[in-house]
């Protein structure tokens, strides 16, 4: 189960709810040169904004249980998606992933152990959902932001910030049974504010041996995903609690992209994804709602809206064509974006068993680069240049090439004690400078 970091991951939208939310009131933009924050989010409202059911995404329709009550509820509010969704299950089922990764990496024995030893969020959900502490600390609001910020940097976030949480973002249903909610549960809008975190892929050689439906993407989303972002999530929320108020993480409440926008960590792509200014979109967001009064973050401007015109190149690389690569935006529920089409990026990695993204667009992203003085110094002028993005998008094709270099596995995780092939050692150099 992978919660997909896109702003539209259905694609399908949602029925309307009676209470539309209002639109934007348009305003001058100003931002200001040094830390790139502005004063209005860096998506255009160009419509009414509807709550999104979460059980909508492609793999929570996926792991309703046939014939239970959740099973029942949903699909009596949605019976067009029922045959369609019938037809799918069978090649996402538990047995036929398991069967997948193996002919996937048969031959691969270490991997596929690091894999099956990724996932630990499940014997963590019990600690997400401890009780709150009846004596509560009191902060100014300001005071509270930097001790979660600090809090989240300690325990290991990349990327930290803090949103008010516009209700839109907030989902209509749960997904699955935690934080006193069963599945198809209202969610309560009892939790004003967000705490956006980020963790980072640092492993470029995992990386690049990952895109491609393989194993490795498996390995990697899993460590992420499961392993660092539940203990940062788990953590984070119970630090709350232990404040006097309430927190939580799994309950999967929030849509994490807009609101990571909204808290100052960057702004959405082409793919849909989060783009930072600092690691592109090579990343993971783990959100915890809160009711503990934070000073909130503003929005950045880190010029992506004009890079991603121009570059193109995740629209290119993606095998199903999910990514469009028109120039123009379009409405999607009353934002602004380019759409994305969920639906066919689900449905590629269900083909072929796997939970996770095939990472085609996340590593061929001309943002997704080592951390290095070079590649700090180009992502503020990109920042800030409408040239720098121009030239940045036309370097990035020569140095690393249009399409992404399909890399094999890093050689500590290779069952056989074989060199990489000289073309092979050129291409990991070229990726890690
Ligand atoms: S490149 Fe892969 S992960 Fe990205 S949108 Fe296309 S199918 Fe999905
Ligand atoms: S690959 Fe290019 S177009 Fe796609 S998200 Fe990255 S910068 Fe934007």
């Amino acid at each position: 189960m992978v919660e997909t970091d896109t702003m539209d991951p259905t694609g399908t939208g949602s029925p309307p709810e009676p209470q539309a939310w209002p639109t934007a009131t348009p305003r001058k933009r100003k931002t200001s040169f040094w830390t790139r924050k502005t004063n209005l989010p860096t998506y255009e409202v160009v419509g009414p904004l509807h709550r999104l059911d979460y059980r909508l995404l492609s793999n929570a329709r996926s792991e309703l249980n046939p014939g239970s009550e959740q099973y029942n509820a949903f699909y009596k509010m949605y019976p067009e998606l029922e045959e369609y969704d019938k037809k799918l299950r069978p090649f996402v089922t538990e047995e036929q992933k398991e069967r997948q990764k193996e002919s996937l990496f048969g031959e691969e024995a270490l991997a596929l152990a690091l894999n099956n030893a990724c996932r630990i969020d499940h014997f963590l959900s019990r600690e997400a959902e401890g009780p709150v502490n009846p004596r509560r600390v009191i902060m100014t609001p300001e005071k509270a932001a930097r001790t979660i910020k600090g809090v989240a940097r300690h325990l290991g976030a990349d990327l930290v910030g803090i949103a008010r949480i516009n209700p839109a973002w907030v989902y209509t249903h749960s997904r699955v049974n935690t934080d006193g909610l069963r599945i198809g549960n209202p969610i309560p809008l009892d939790q004003p504010y967000g705490v956006v975190m980020a963790v980072a892929y640092h492993d470029f050689d995992m990386l690049l041996a990952g895109r491609g439906i393989s194993l490795v993407g498996n390995i990697e989303t899993d460590h992420i995903v499961f392993c660092l972002g539940a203990v940062l999530g788990v953590r984070m929320t119970s630090f709350i609690r232990n404040l006097g108020y309430n927190a939580s993480y799994r309950g999967g409440r929030v849509q994490a992209v807009p609101l990571a926008v909204d808290a100052g960590l960057g702004e959405v792509g082409r793919a849909g994804m989060l783009n930072t200014k600092k690691y592109g979109p090579a990343i993971r967001l783990v959100t915890v709602t809160t009711d503990l009064p934070m000073a909130p973050d503003g929005p950045v401007d880190i010029g992506v809206k004009d890079l991603c015109r121009k570059c193109k190149k995740c629209a290119e690389v993606c095998p199903v064509g999910a990514i469009t690569d028109r120039d123009e935006q379009e409405n999607v529920r009353g934002v602004k974006l380019w759409p994305v089409d969920g639906e066919k990026c689900w449905r590629h990695r269900a083909a072929m068993g796997s939970d996770c993204a095939c990472f085609y667009c996340l590593s061929a992203c001309c943002w997704t680069k080592p951390q290095n003085i070079l590649h700090w110094g180009i992502a503020e002028m990109v920042a800030r240049s409408s040239l720098a993005r121009t030239l940045f998008a036309w370097l990035d094709d020569v140095l690393y090439g249009h399409q992404p270099r399909q890399h094999k596995l890093p050689v500590w995780l290779r069952y056989s004690d074989e060199k990489p092939a000289l073309k092979e050692r050129i291409s990991r150099f070229l990726h890690h400078v």
